[in-house]
């Protein structure tokens, strides 16, 4: 049976849009209907403009037909998380605070997506301003597991992981700040991509925590990944923490390291395997380390000492920088404006109270709390420097590995309301964390399903802009494997 158009990778489809087998039209036309056939149950949009779409597919086919294609991307819908602007289309982070506001401009990313022929396509949900691991916190719609509709996605860019999963899009952008690329990636049985801090822009980007905060692809393969790494990746002027250093064709430079280089030395850390993971999650990634050994990879166990502070620390710095970074959010210039109030101050407290949600408020006020004179010292200096040896512990590794294998997520997708406990939430970036506060990028590759069906996440973590060699040790592993080829029955 032939797979359907919309479950196809993006390296399948250019093919066929340059045989012209399939038009960029007929592409748009079947994911849009995908989308329509389905959303109604996973709940992945918060909005999509089919007009906007099929005008841009056309494009699209005009270019190909005058010769004028501009690469592997041209024509391929991609679907965008929330909060990364796309100018003239809504941008609402899945607050109420934005529920009426239309991006002025399109994002660095979005403009290199467009340049490269990508159709822009809809706007995926998150949890608030992309605080949680479960899309629950979206002020709209709780977003549903494709795999298994009573579940959640993850989070936070759980519509991003879901629509892809769900064939509503061939690919997807999420941003991952302590995990919410590669925790719904997990989750839903696709890839997802944290790339380097200060390889992508942010600019047009709705900051959460700044020092963390990084955009990367969900695709359905390792190869699909690269090729939108290598379109949105590059110094950016616009934002002062993009890194000004060559990018390169990640596609053919994995392809190359692949050829040359088959034997890699992976870090087992063993503070990464203890309390706290399911048992089916343990064996499929053990499974992937024999794996890994079987292609003559050299395994080794490492220690990341400083493991146990990372969600401590994580907690102190997002919630610091959250608090200042949604401080703009006053009522005046843009965003929800309170009608009770009495006089400025009122309008600032009422349209913050109205327009913001239970988690966004806890965090604000726990930033507020660790930034505060008197706790300044003992909260948030100490937790930057508690990050400076996380960082440090993972440089150390690398002295003998080149890459650092481990879950991506404690446990598969658990079911929508189990975890009303925000901090049972905050326990599901245990594995993910570590990254954002190193700066290092990650990668999650689906590597099996548990007894219930449920997809389950492999995660590797690259050394800093080494993605080529990251992305090839991925694509080493999904090359013995075919879980990319299984999709949910919707
Ligand atoms: N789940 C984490 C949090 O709630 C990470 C979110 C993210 O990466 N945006 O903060």
């Amino acid at each position: 049976m032939s797979t359907e158009l919309f479950f196809k990778p993006v390296t399948e489809l250019a093919g066929l849009l340059e045989a012209k087998t399939v038009s960029a039209v007929e592409l748009t036309k079947a994911v849009i209907a995908r989308t329509k056939a389905v959303d109604a149950r996973v709940k992945a949009f918060n909005s999509y403009d089919e007009a906007d779409a099929l005008a841009q597919a056309e494009a699209s086919d005009t270019r190909r037909a005058a010769g004028q294609a501009r690469g592997l991307l041209d024509g391929i819908p991609v679907g965008f998380k929330d909060v990364i602007s796309v100018a003239g289309q809504p941008l609402t982070a899945s607050s109420r605070m934005l529920a009426n506001f239309v991006s002025p401009y399109d994002a660095t990313v979005t403009r290199k997506l467009k340049d490269a022929g990508a159709i822009s396509w809809g706007r995926l949900n998150l949890d608030e301003f992309a605080m949680g691991s479960s899309t629950e916190n979206s002020a709209f719609q709780a977003t549903c597991n494709p795999w298994d509709l009573s579940r959640v996605p993850g989070g936070s860019s759980g519509g991003s992981a879901a629509a892809l999963a769900a064939g509503e899009a061939i690919a997807t952008l999420g941003s991952d700040t302590g995990g919410s690329i590669r925790q719904p990636a997990a989750l839903c049985g696709v890839v997802g991509l944290k790339p380097t801090y200060g390889l992508v822009s942010r600019y047009g980007l709705i900051a959460f925590a700044s020092s963390l905060d990084q955009i990367g692809p969900f695709a359905r393969t390792v190869d699909d990944a690269a090729l939108l790494l290598e379109a949105i990746a590059g110094h950016d002027p616009l934002d002062s923490t993009s890194v000004n250093r060559p990018v390169p064709r990640y596609s053919e430079e994995m392809h190359r390291i692949r050829r040359e280089k088959k034997v890699f030395r992976l870090g087992i850390p063993k503070e990464y395997f203890g309390e706290g993971l399911d048992p089916e999650v343990g064996a499929a990634v053990e499974k992937a380390i024999g794996f890994y050994k079987s292609q003559g990879c050299e395994i080794r166990e490492v220690s990341l000492p400083h493991t146990e502070y990372g969600v401590g620390v994580y907690y102190i710095i997002a919630t610091a920088e959250c608090s200042s970074n949604l401080a703009r959010y006053d009522g005046i210039r843009y965003g929800h404006r309170s009608k009770e109030a009495k006089d400025v101050v009122d309008l600032y407290f009422k349209s913050r109270a109205e327009g913001f949600g239970a988690e966004v408020k806890r965090r604000i006020i726990l930033g507020t709390y660790v930034l505060s004179s008197g706790y300044y010292d003992a909260f948030y200096l100490r937790a930057q420097k508690v990050r400076t040896l996380i960082r440090q512990d993972f440089l150390n590794a690398y002295k003998d590995v080149d890459a650092i294998l481990t879950p991506t997520s404690p446990t598969p997708a658990f079911r929508a309301g189990d975890k009303s406990d925000p901090l049972a939430m905050y326990l599901c970036d245990v594995y993910t964390i570590g990254v954002n506060l190193a700066g290092l990028p990650g990668i999650s590759v689906p590597c099996g399903f548990s007894s219930g069906g449920l997809p389950i996440g492999l995660q590797l973590i690259g050394q800093p802009f080494k993605e080529a060699e990251l992305l090839a040790i991925a694509d080493l592993y999904e090359g013995g494997h075919d879980w990319q080829r299984r999709h949910p029955k919707l």
